[in-house]
This record gives C-alpha cells, sequence and structure tokens, in this order.
C-alpha cells in the first residue's frame, strides 16, 4: 500500500512538473525591461497559444517599446508592470503626458482603472506670471509651453487660491492620479484575473484548461527553475516513476516481510520534498535585521534613478522608509517588500536568492 503512495506522488509530481507548452511559447516582449507574461500578452502570439487575457494584448513598437492600446485614447509605451500589486505604469510615446490628458484620457472598454482621480484645471499663462514666481511657485509643463506661452496644470480645487493673472483657464480634466503635479506617467491598476498573491508566491496564471477562461495559478517550483534544470528534474521523476512502478510489480509477486519499513522510509522523504516544493519566506526578526532608511526633504535616495518603488510602482517621497536587500542593495518601501519577504526568498527585482 505504500508503495502505491510512492508511486502516486512520483506521479502527481510528474504531473506537477509538466513544462506548460503554451508558457514556454509565449514571447516576453520587445523591451527586456518590462517582461511581458500572463495576463499580458504580445499581439504577436497565436491566438491558440493562449498566453493573456482579455483586454491585455501589447505590440511592440520600434522592437523595442512595448504598447498598450487604449480603444478610446490610443497608445501608450508601457514603462513598468508590477505584476504583485497588479499596477502598470504607461506613458506617452511622445514624452507628453500632460498633452493626452488634455485630449481626455479614456480607460473604457479595458481592464485598467486609475488608483485614484484628481480634477486638473489647465491654464494658458504668460511666461512671467505670478503663477511661476516662488516661493511656491509651479513649474510649466515643457512640452506645451513656448518661449511666449507657458501652460501649467493645477489641482482645481488650488486655482482659486494660487494667483492666477497673466493666465487664462483653458479646460478642467480628471487626471488619474493623486499626485498635486502632473507625472511623466499614469499609475493604473487592474482586479481581474487576480493573481498577485500567486506572483507573490513565486508562481504564475495561466489558463487552467485549454478550452476554458478559469484561470490557476501554477507551481513555484516548476516557474523557479531554468528550463533546462525543469526537464531534467521530469526527466528524474519519469525515471523514478518507472522505477517505483517496477518495485510494486516486484514487490506483490515477492511479498516480503521487510516491504512496511522501507516504505516508511519512501514516506518520509516525500514529505520533505513536497516541504522544499511549497517555499518558504523569512521570519519577522530577519526581515527587521534588514536596513533601512528615510527618505529625506531632499529626495536623497541610495541610487538617483531608482526613484519608483518596483512593488507598487509609486515614487518615493519625503519621510518614506525604505528597506534594501543587502544582497543586491535592491530596495523598496518597508511595507511592500516586508509583505513580500514574509512570502519568498527572492528579490522581487532580481529574483536572487538571499
Ligand atoms: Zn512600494
Ligand atoms: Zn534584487
Amino acid at each position: 500500500m505504500a508503495d502505491f503512495r510512492l508511486f502516486l506522488f512520483f506521479f502527481f509530481l510528474l504531473f506537477y512538473l509538466q513544462p506548460s507548452r503554451s508558457h514556454e511559447s509565449c514571447h516576453p516582449g520587445c523591451d527586456l525591461m518590462v517582461p511581458i507574461h500572463f495576463p499580458f500578452q504580445m499581439m504577436s502570439n497565436p491566438p491558440e497559444n493562449r498566453c493573456g487575457y482579455d483586454g491585455f494584448t501589447v505590440t511592440c513598437k520600434n522592437e523595442t517599446r512595448n504598447i498598450l492600446t487604449f480603444p478610446f485614447s490610443g497608445d501608450f509605451v508601457i514603462d513598468s508592470i508590477s505584476y504583485f500589486s497588479q499596477r502598470i505604469s504607461i506613458t506617452d510615446p511622445c514624452n507628453c503626458i500632460a498633452r493626452r490628458l488634455l485630449q481626455g484620457f479614456n480607460y473604457s472598454d479595458t481592464p485598467f482603472r486609475p488608483l485614484d482621480t484628481r480634477n486638473f484645471t489647465f491654464l494658458n499663462c504668460t511666461s512671467d506670471a505670478p503663477v511661476f514666481q516662488s516661493p511656491g511657485g509651479v513649474s510649466p509643463i515643457p512640452c506645451l509651453s513656448s518661449e511666449s506661452h507657458s501652460f501649467v496644470a493645477l489641482p482645481t480645487e488650488r486655482v482659486g487660491a494660487s494667483n492666477t493673472s497673466s493666465c487664462t483657464e483653458v479646460v478642467t480634466f480628471m487626471h488619474p492620479s493623486l499626485d498635486d503635479s502632473i507625472k511623466d506617467s499614469i499609475l493604473l491598476t487592474w482586479k481581474e484575473p487576480d493573481c498577485g498573491r500567486c506572483e507573490s508566491d513565486g508562481g504564475f496564471c495561466q489558463y487552467k484548461y485549454d478550452t476554458s477562461s478559469e484561470v490557476s495559478c501554477f507551481t513555484p517550483f516548476d516557474h523557479g527553475l531554468p528550463k533546462y534544470e525543469r526537464y531534467t528534474v521530469f526527466v528524474i521523476v519519469s525515471t523514478g516513476l518507472c522505477i517505483v512502478g517496477f518495485i510494486i510489480i516486484i514487490r506483490r509477486k515477492i511479498r516480503s516481510q521487510g516491504e512496511e519499513s522501507d516504505t516508511e522510509i519512501s514516506r518520509s522523504t516525500n514529505t520533505s520534498q513536497l516541504e522544499n516544493v511549497a517555499g518558504k519566506g523569512l521570519d519577522s526578526p530577519t526581515i527587521k535585521m534588514y536596513p533601512t532608511t528615510v527618505v529625506d526633504e531632499s529626495l536623497q535616495l541610495p541610487k538617483p534613478t531608482d526613484n519608483i518603488c518596483p512593488i507598487c510602482l509609486l515614487e518615493y517621497k519625503a519621510n518614506d522608509i525604505l528597506r534594501t536587500i543587502p544582497s543586491c542593495a535592491h530596495y523598496f518601501h518597508v511595507h511592500c517588500i516586508d509583505e513580500w519577504l514574509k512570502r519568498n526568498a527572492t528579490c522581487p527585482l532580481c529574483r536572487n536568492y538571499y
């Protein structure tokens, strides 16, 4: 009976490790810094590969940029994707997000929604208008301004309190952000499919069956191993399955006395293998030992170019507390990385083990 359990263990492990053909045959996108995978998919993938979810189709521009097309607002470059927090940051291909907002940003008929929205009023001012004077002055939007005119966008509730002489109100529009100024990118989120927890456990989502739209989380073990190693394990497990099957046949024939003790050892081996497969994060005392820094008012960061938390895709602000992973020096918001570290023993950015 215990032999039979061992047989079942190898059989299910074999099924568990079976490489997913559709995952392997999905194009990772044309910007290596922003890998595209489920629920996103490249337009170039054959539909039968079922690489992604409806509304998450990405195209390539100039072979270097991943483009997401909004039915009513056109093309945007994908700046970054956090599969863990289910957030996406998009920018204008012509580097003028303000112009796109002026034209009316419409996310209807897409799975994406802003984290929050705020009304902004656009003002057309002379270049020496008081609104630009310090202290408390705002900066003109470079991509819309010329020598004679400077455009500025203010949160609508602040227009009355600002000195807007020499300015003309142009339009009020919805900005998908809670910031006081217009940034270079727009941050959006999606709810379905809900794969954030799966991603944070090191797994990946995929369609469960070939014909239905049901999505399932695939194993951390399957995802974590490189392709060659996964096939090696696949071969080893297949061999184990054959050997165990052979042992069962022999044992049934000879019905030897030592059967029980041998299979107890097998069972404990199975248990420890399954525990390894499950993978673990770090305990709280270990996480707390990783160094933290507080962002000061001048926004001095350990690496000035890394000014966005790769998990929540929000810019670091003054007084934010960051935690650094010592082995790779990547840093994140404390509350973002601590959640991750509880469930993972890898850096969410470079996937290195600690
Ligand atoms: Zn964060
Ligand atoms: Zn890292």
